[in-house]
């Protein structure tokens, strides 16, 4: 752990292998379930980022060129150490986050040392077509070879996840990393580059910059000297971190905001559907990009599934993140929740009903209580904008056609669902429904093996699996003359004399 507020200014980044003196303002991380700063950081600048993607830029050469075994296996130990630190993590996760102590016990830390284990299972399966004579005169083989170089910037909702599902497919894959963490809640990821460092992890091959988005971020993202850029955040800043990744060319990939559908077919299990719901719509007070938030309902059901969110959202418990018996936490900061709570407070002038929640309780954090908002417009920003709150909006739908139609009305693509029990309406919901992952009869869970990325303004590319392991590698074709002539075959397509 760093040093706490009232000690001399604790790093923020971690660069070349040590904690580095950056040149920034001071910070205090806060903790939103009171309030209060935890720690105070010493901000990293433009020059301190040209610092770390230098000493990313360094290390590359012989990290790429480690064997899949050699990286494997500080993989696998930084897995290890992270198993051995976990109640650290859980302890620095709940404090910068405010997300309940359950939550982060048995779902962001475990998810995040799963993470860590599959990539270092993975940088031993790099793909590639069979090395074959594709031509009768030329040998053809690819080499897979790491991109180089990878900026990644990172939202403030699941920090070390997030953290892991960018870095680790770049470590496995032979990159070098420079990662800005929310400023919010850099702490963890300060802790992974620890971690890792412990584990055996060459210095200057992860290396973290804390800093505002406006000067790091965007120093970061528009650095010359990086290859790759990837991101997970809002559309907004995504699309600027894109443009400035732009200007030199450099790949991107994109992992921005949601605005999940919901859709309960008139054949559901309702209290399925009721409890489902819910659970996705407040996970991790609903700061969650998969999260539910626009419940489209059969119109013969409505009416029982909104007075059942109702209930169960009434029963959940808002309160400290560290009593186990909390259901949900306070959102990030004062401000967000001045955000979630306008957007809420203007819905009844755009036809919404507020069934319950749309309050916060009388507690010294930001918290917010879980809310039901029925009979939304379409056309009513609580259910086209992401609010990224315990907010849940719910329409009804007349048939198939307009449910699956609803349920497309959305610049997203990131997560939705279907609930019925008719396997054909199953089916046509995962073809039609236009999201980078459907799930049916369930909503919310993810796992190491299969990816997670969106389409349309939920960015591209994907996260975690096999899939993502690829956003870090480039592809070489390698084709050899087998024939040693020096009048080759096909010259005489150049040649018209010979
Ligand atoms: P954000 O976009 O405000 O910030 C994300 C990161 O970008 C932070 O580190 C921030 O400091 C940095 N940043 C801000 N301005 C920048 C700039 N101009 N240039 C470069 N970097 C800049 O997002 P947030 O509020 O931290 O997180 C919430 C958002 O993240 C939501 O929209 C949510 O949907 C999204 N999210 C998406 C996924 C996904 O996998 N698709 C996962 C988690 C969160």
């Amino acid at each position: 752990m760093f040093d706490s507020v009232g000690g001399v200014s604790a790093p923020s980044s971690w660069i070349n292998g040590r904690p580095a003196v950056t040149h920034g303002d001071t910070h205090r991380v806060i903790n939103p379930a009171t309030g209060e700063a935890i720690t105070e950081l010493n901000l990293a600048t433009a020059a301190d980022v040209d610092a770390a993607v230098a000493a990313a830029r360094a290390a590359g050469p012989g990290w790429a060129s480690s064997t899949p075994v050699e990286r494997a296996t500080v993989l696998a130990k930084l897995a290890a150490v992270m198993t051995v630190n976990s109640d650290a993590l859980v302890a620095e996760e709940v404090a910068q986050t405010g997300k309940p102590v359950r939550l982060a016990a048995e779902f962001d830390v475990p998810g995040s040392i799963d993470n860590v284990e599959f990539f270092a299972g993975a940088a031993r399966h790099l793909e590639g077509k069979a090395t074959a004579e594709y031509s009768a005169d030329h040998t053809s083989s690819i080499r897979r070879e790491a991109a180089g170089v990878v900026a990644t910037i990172t939202p403030w909702n699941y920090p070390l996840q997030m953290a892991v599902w960018k870095v680790l497919p770049a470590l496995a894959a032979g990159c070098t990393v420079v990662i800005k963490p929310s400023e919010l809640t850099p702490l963890t990821t300060l802790t992974l580059a620890r971690l890792a460092a412990e584990a055996g992890l060459p210095d200057g091959v992860l290396n973290v910059v804390t800093g505002r988005g406006d000067d790091v971020g965007t120093a970061l993202a528009g650095h010359p000297d990086v290859d790759l850029v990837t991101f997970t955040g809002s559309t907004t800043v995504g699309r600027k971190v894109m443009a400035a990744a732009a200007v030199h060319g450099h790949r991107t990939q994109l992992e921005l905001g949601g605005k999940a559908p919901l859709v309960v077919f008139d054949d559901a299990d309702v209290d399925a559907a009721i409890q489902g719901a819910v659970a996705a719509a407040i996970i991790n007070s609903g700061q969650d990009c998969t999260a539910a938030t626009r419940a489209i309902v059969a119109r013969d059901l409505y009416d029982d599934f909104v007075a059942g969110v109702g209930e169960v959202m009434r029963s959940v418990v808002v309160g400290d993140p560290l009593d186990p018996t909390t259901d949900i936490g306070p959102l990030i900061s004062a401000a967000h929740r001045a955000r979630v709570s306008s957007i809420v407070n203007r819905a009844p002038a755009q036809g919404g009903r507020i069934v319950t929640g749309a309050s916060t309780p009388d507690l010294p954090g930001y918290f917010y209580r879980p809310t039901l908002i029925a009979d939304v417009a379409e056309t009513a920003e609580a259910y086209r904008d992401e609010i990224f709150g315990p907010v849940l909006t719910v329409r009804p739908f007349t048939d198939d056609d307009d449910a699956l139609r609803q349920a497309n009305d959305t610049a997203y693509g990131l997560a939705a669902s279907a609930w019925t029990r008719d396997v054909y309406r199953a089916q046509r919901a995962s073809r039609e429904i236009k999201a980078g992952c459907v799930w049916i009869n369930d909503h919310i869970p993810i796992i190491s093996e299969m990816p997670h990325g969106g389409f349309g303004a939920s960015g591209f590319g994907k996260d975690m699996s096999a899939y993502s392991l690829e956003e870090y590698l480039t592809i070489k074709h390698v084709m050899s003359d087998i024939t040693r002539a020096a009048d080759k075959d096909w010259h005489r397509i150049i040649f018209a004399k010979r």
